[in-house]
Formats: structure tokens, sequence, C-alpha cells
């Protein structure tokens, strides 16, 4: 048995125990798989859950989508953060309205073409949505493979892109991808985290890496997360908070006195940001949401 044959087993085993389900990943709808797509970036899987619950709820079809108001999309994504993500959803709601008959397309290329949708939520889209063999490779899957095979302590920054290709597409070929992708990904979330479990891990005596992290090896850290209290990014959060529980506009000198900002200067640069990104619109110093 080749490396990536017996890597798949045992972790295809380890998800029989482990299995959680995902309704973007079993619901078998493009639709609902491209909102997973967008409410797993950079989100909590328990926050992308019920964002992803109340927005289809609320826009149960591609079409309800397009045709809402962008206000009430925004209050539809709350508090799940990086709000933009919604207006993107919203536009590329729009384009398959327009450019693909309502449909959401499975090839790649148009997929990335429309507003928000990189690689990781054009693959979660044909994997799950359309059952295609085919590997979302995010952070978790090269992870596994760069430690698994190469040895790499933090496969992110040191395994090369072309090497994950290749270990991708020996995956793919042994098939069942909707099942290995999605055991990877949460394998790779639970057991071969950023500080690994190898004494838990089935693929331990595998894993070229495994040695090093016994011996008491740890990963270089990948980046610091950015401060977030008092970042432009908390005003814009609580901007937007702000808004969603008015329903008429509300003016740019009662926003700066409700949120107590410091200056004329930063209400005006957290607007045009937030204008900027569409989040906003304005008129007469007076702003609306979307
Ligand atoms: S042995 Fe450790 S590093 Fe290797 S796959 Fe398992 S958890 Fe990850």
């Amino acid at each position: 048995m080749d490396t990536a044959t017996e890597v798949r087993t045992h972790i295809l085993d380890w998800y029989e125990d482990h299995f959680v389900e995902f309704p973007w990943r079993s619901s078998r709808s493009p639709y609902h798989s491209l909102v997973g797509g967008f409410c797993t970036q950079q989100t909590q899987m328990s926050r992308a859950l019920e964002t992803h619950a109340r927005w289809l709820h609320a826009f149960p079809t591609v079409a309800n989508l397009a045709a809402a108001e962008t206000s009430e999309v925004l209050r539809v994504w709350g508090k799940t953060g990086y709000p933009k993500r919604a207006v993107y959803l919203q536009r590329a709601a729009q384009q398959c309205m327009e450019r693909f008959g309502g449909e959401i397309p499975s090839e790649l290329d148009d997929l990335l073409s429309l507003p928000g949708v990189g690689p990781f939520t054009a693959e979660i889209v044909r994997c799950f949505g359309f059952g295609l063999a085919v590997l979302t490779v995010d952070t978790n899957i090269v992870r596994i493979f760069g430690r698994v095979f190469e040895g790499d302590l933090q496969p992110i920054k040191d395994t090369s892109k072309d090497r994950i290709k290749e270990i991708s597409e020996q995956f793919i070929a042994l098939g069942r991808t909707d099942l290995i992708n999605p055991a990877l990904m949460d394998f790779g979330a639970s057991i071969c985290t950023g500080r690994p479990r190898c004494d838990e891990c089935p693929v331990s005596d595998i894993c070229k890496a495994a040695s090093k992290f016994i011996s008491g090896q740890v990963p270089e850290p990948q980046r610091k997360n950015k401060v977030y209290a008092g970042s432009d990014r908390e005003w814009r959060g609580k901007i937007l908070e702000l808004l969603t529980r008015y329903s008429r506009p509300v003016s740019e000198k009662k926003i700066r006195k409700i949120l107590s900002l410091e200056s004329d200067e930063q209400t005006q640069r957290l607007l045009m940001g937030l204008e900027k990104d569409l989040l906003v619109s304005r008129q007469n110093q007076l702003v609306k949401l979307g």
C-alpha cells in the first residue's frame, strides 16, 4: 500500500468515529455550499452554522438573495464579522442571475469570476454542491500533507505549493473526495492542529513530522493576530451594528455622538471605508446600510 492510500484509510476510519454534519456539505445544493463557503471564512464553526441557517431562512434561493435590499442582507449577516462577505455574497448571487441564468456555475473559472469567491469557496461548491472530484485545499489540509509527507512543522510556510498540489492529486485519484475532503478538513481542525496531538493520531507511525513534535520541537508561530480592540475593524462593526437598529438613515453627527468617536476625521475615515466597501451609502450627511 502506498503512503497516500495508507494515510487516506486511517483518516477515513478516524472520520467514521468523529463525523459531524455540516449542512453545506450534505445538502448537495450548490447555493447552500456557496453560502457555507462564505460563512466559514475566518469564522468559528458554531457561528458559521448559525449564520448559514439564518441566511437560508431569509434568502432560500439565489433569486431571493439577488433581489433583496442590501440593508436587509447586512441585517441578516448580523455579527458574523467581516460584513463585506455578505455584500459580496449578494453580488455573486446577482451575477449568477445575470450571467448564469440564475444557477451557480460549476466550472472553476466561472466560480472564481464571482465577487468574493476564492479557490477555497469555489472548491467547496464544486466538491459538496456538485459532487465533483476535487479537494478543498484549505490550511488544515496543507498542514496535514506538509507534515505527513514532507516532515515540515509549519507547512503553510515551508511546503511548496507544487508539492501540495501533487499530493492532492494523489488523493483525488483515490476517489470519494466527498468523504476524504471533509475527513481531512476535520482531522486538521481537531488532531493535526497548530499544536498537533500526535499521541492520539492514527497516522503517527507514517508521519514524517511526528518524531519532531514528539521530541518537543514546536512550529514557528505563523503570524501575530492583529489587536481587535480599538481597531478600525471594531469601530466599523459598531457603526454597522448601530445602523441595523434604525430603519431610517442616521446622521453622521449622531453616529459620532452615540459611539463617542474621537473626532470628525475618524468618523469620516471610517464612513469612507465602509462606503468604499459598499456596506453603507451616504447622502446629505445621512448614512444608511447598503
Ligand atoms: S503525527 Fe502529528 S504531525 Fe503527523 S499528522 Fe498526526 S498529528 Fe499531525
